[in-house]
């Protein structure tokens, strides 16, 4: 390996013997660099190659990182453990199902699995006019469970508390439990959580691991919650050789149970940890970094870091206003479109925003433009309902207790198995303490079935047990060929696609699924090991930051800033700066919220490169409703005013949809008037330009930064 790649700082954390280390950095620093070089030398130096476990946030960086390490150690990084967290505990799980109390063919419940057994559970506990409010409790649980309360724990907190939600809640969770475990199913914190209890209550499985990983390696550390925290902790106790890197400016997951205490207080926790700083930024230009960090010292709570870069020059970061969303995005798709005709492939292009719901109108606008674009994240694939229910069939097969999967399909197609039949096998199987799934086999003692009913339910049942018995020898993608096609799925979508649109874009996406199938098997055969059904399902269950299409082809990135984490691109585009959008809230949000914000504001900036625009638009429609924006704080804290441009890029024509009438103050409004704005102050009209709808003001605000405004969308009051 090449030392010489690396600065004095960087190799001295690649070098570092045994030990803790911890690497507190900022962006672009080279600290996920170091990490792969550091198992890469571990190689070189005999550890062998399986003894090593790496974790990253995303499946996207774990799949990078296993890329880079393959680079540095040719032939030899296969056996390295590169995993996520939830990747790394759904793996232990299967191992070790029986002591951790799971069922062998556990099925991973993601979000709306969750919110559906949640809603189910609320109801059971007779909080059916609480239905609104499931995803507030199914987030309560989830973080319950990052804390490591299961639900006996979070009843006892939850007693204590003056807060009645709290006892709701330990209710809810406790039924939900109940449910979820019945049906042989893990949410993603119990991944997490089984995996903690198993390495407590286990001391020979401890110890084995323990012992096992001769080297712990945690990407992103920052973003680690308290159970990750006590999992990382418990398998490095032994050799103590564990390695985080991470940049407190960068954690943006508090949401999710992230504990920014855990990178702040490692040194107490680990004693003689070796700490190493990096101080040089290799991935952007001066006026990148500069307008990042003068955003970020907005915060209070941090460690003070030094960053600088080499690079001479780079072009000023952009800030633009646009008058809407949709301008918005034809003016970033013809930004592209012109920096594509300057030489760069669109591959080094990335979009990012605040929420999942801005994506729309840029992809509209690189539809009709022709420019191909990865979305990443958003309306997953695997969310779809013709998906699901293919692999609601799969799950069934392997984990026959799955009832959630099983109502899911056991209509669908139809098979004349309606809402009564269900309800009276559900009625069969609670008067016996059974779930559904198990009461299912019973069909023909359950009274008051039809005859048509009861050969359905015959059918489903034979299907079900032949391919069972056929599993063992059966891949993954000859497996779900046979799920679809013998289940009659498939030839019910194509009948239907015959009149129904719809029903033709769900048969194209089942068929992609199996392409799919494909493509993992084939991946998974070139590292030499055969894919099981099992294993796939587990596989897609845990990717949740797939792309929708994975176009080989050069293609712009489309992504919200949370899954930006870790990446860059020569030239990125950070939208929707506006007040209530980004930062998000209502504006009474807290000062940590903020500040999470303003971290996440970070983020975005510095995975650019070589060119950063930001934009924001005056108006925006958000549900159906617009609403007038004014410029994020963020873009004032950037203080980017002697580079400012807001000249127009084509003729606007206004909204159809009303707006929420700002202050008109229109041709009244003269030059030299001092006006006041919400968030910039006051300041002083330099300029008017445009008429009627587009009548815009230069204004010069009295902290030194000067826009332009369109007054119909702008709250100035003359004062
Ligand atoms: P983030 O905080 O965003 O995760 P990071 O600290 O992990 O960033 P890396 O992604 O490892 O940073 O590195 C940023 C970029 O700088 C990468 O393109 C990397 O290849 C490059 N880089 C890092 N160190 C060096 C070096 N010593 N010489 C040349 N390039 C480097
Ligand atoms: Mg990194």
């Amino acid at each position: 390996m090449d030392l010489s790649l690396l600065n004095s700082e960087q190799a001295k954390a690649v070098l570092h013997k045994e030990g803790p280390l911890l690497v507190l950095a900022a962006a672009g620093t080279g600290k996920t660099r170091v990490i792969t070089y550091r198992i890469a030398r571990l190689i070189e130096e005999g550890v062998p190659p399986g003894k090593i476990l790496a974790v990253t946030f995303t499946n996207k960086a774990a799949e990078e990182m296993r890329q880079r390490i393959e680079s540095l150690a040719p032939g030899r990084a296969s056996a390295v453990w590169v995993h996520t967290f939830h990747g790394f505990c759904a793996k232990l799980l299967r191992q070790h199902y029986e002591a951790a109390k799971v069922s062998r063919y556990f099925t991973i419940y993601d979000q709306s699995d969750q919110k559906r057994l949640i809603s189910d559970a609320m109801k059971e506990c007779g909080f059916e006019r609480e239905a609104a409010k499931a995803s507030m409790y199914a987030s309560i649980i989830s973080r319950a469970k990052d804390d490591l309360l299961d639900a006996g724990s979070y009843a006892i907190y939850a007693s204590t508390s003056i807060d009645p939600s709290r006892k709701i809640a330990a209710q809810i969770y406790s039924v939900y439990q109940k449910k979820i475990e019945s049906a042989g199913g893990v949410d993603f914190g119990d991944l997490l959580l089984k995996v903690c209890s198993l390495l407590k209550e286990h001391p020979s499985i401890r110890e084995y691991y323990q012992d096992y990983f001769l080297h712990v390696l945690v990407d992103e550390y920052q973003d680690t919650n308290h159970a990750q925290y006590i999992i990382t902790k418990t398998l490095a106790a032994k050799h103590k050789n564990l390695c985080v890197v991470g940049d407190d400016d960068q954690s943006v997951y508090s949401w999710r149970g992230a504990d920014i205490r855990n990178i702040l207080e490692f040194e107490r926790d680990f004693k003689e940890t070796g700490v190493v700083t990096l101080e040089q930024n290799y991935r952007s230009t001066k006026p990148i970094l500069e307008a990042a960090g003068r955003i970020i010292n907005n915060n209070g709570r941090r460690k003070s870091k030094t960053l600088w870069t080499q690079r001479q020059g780079g072009a000023a970061v952009r800030v633009q206003e646009l008058i809407d969303e949709r301008e918005e995005a034809s003016w970033v798709v013809q930004k592209i479109e012109e920096g594509k005709k300057s030489g760069h492939p669109l591959s080094s292009f990335a979009i990012f925003y605040r929420t999942n719901a801005q994506s729309r109108s840029f992809e509209e606008a690189l539809r009709r433009a022709g420019v191909p674009y990865r979305l990443i994240g958003a309306m997953r694939f695997y969310q779809r309902q013709e998906i699901k229910d293919a692999l609601a069939y799969a799950r069934i097969l392997l984990n026959p207790r799955d009832e959630i999967s099983l109502l899911r399909v056991v209509n669908v197609p139809p098979r004349g198995i309606g809402k009564t039949s269900l309800e009276r096998l559900k009625a069969f199987a609670n008067a016996r303490g059974l779930n559904a799934s198990e009461s299912f086999r019973d069909a023909d003692k359950i009274d008051n079935l039809t005859p048509s009913c009861r050969k359905s339910l015959a059918e489903l049942n034979h299907f079900f047990d032949k391919l069972r018995a056929d599993l063992p020898n059966l891949s993954a993608w000859q497996a779900m060929a046979r799920i679809l096609d013998e289940s009659r799925y498939l030839s019910w979508l194509e009948e239907e696609s015959e009149t129904d649109i719809e029903a033709a874009s769900r048969l194209a996406n089942v068929q992609e699924l199996l392409s799919s199938v494909k493509e993992y098997e084939e991946r998974r055969q070139a590292r030499g090991s055969p894919l099981s059904l099992g294993e796939y399902l587990e596989e897609i269950s845990l990717q949740t930051d797939r792309e929708t299409t994975d176009t080989a082809a050069d293609s712009i990135t489309l992504m919200t800033i949370h899954l930006a984490k870790g990446l860059e691109y020569p030239i990125v585009f950070l939208t929707g700066l506006e007040e209530g959008l980004f930062p998000i809230g209502s504006g009474n949000s807290s000062k940590e919220e903020l500040e999470e914000e303003r971290r996440l504001c970070y983020v975005g900036m510095t995975r650019a490169k070589e060119m950063l625009y930001l934009t924001h638009t005056s108006a925006r429609r958000v549900f159906g409703q617009t609403y007038s924006n004014i410029p994020s704080r963020f873009v004032m804290e950037a203080q980017l005013s002697g580079e400012l441009s807001t000249e127009r890029t084509r003729d606007y024509t206004a909204t159809s949809a009303p707006v929420v009438p700002a202050q008109r103050l229109g041709t009244n409004l003269r030059i030299g008037a001092r006006v006041r704005h919400p968030l910039f102050g006051v300041g002083e009209v330099l300029e008017k330009s445009g008429s009627g709808e587009t009548a815009k003001a230069l204004v010069r605000f009295e902290n030194g930064r000067s826009t332009k405004l369109v007054l119909r969308y702008t709250p100035l009051e003359i004062i």
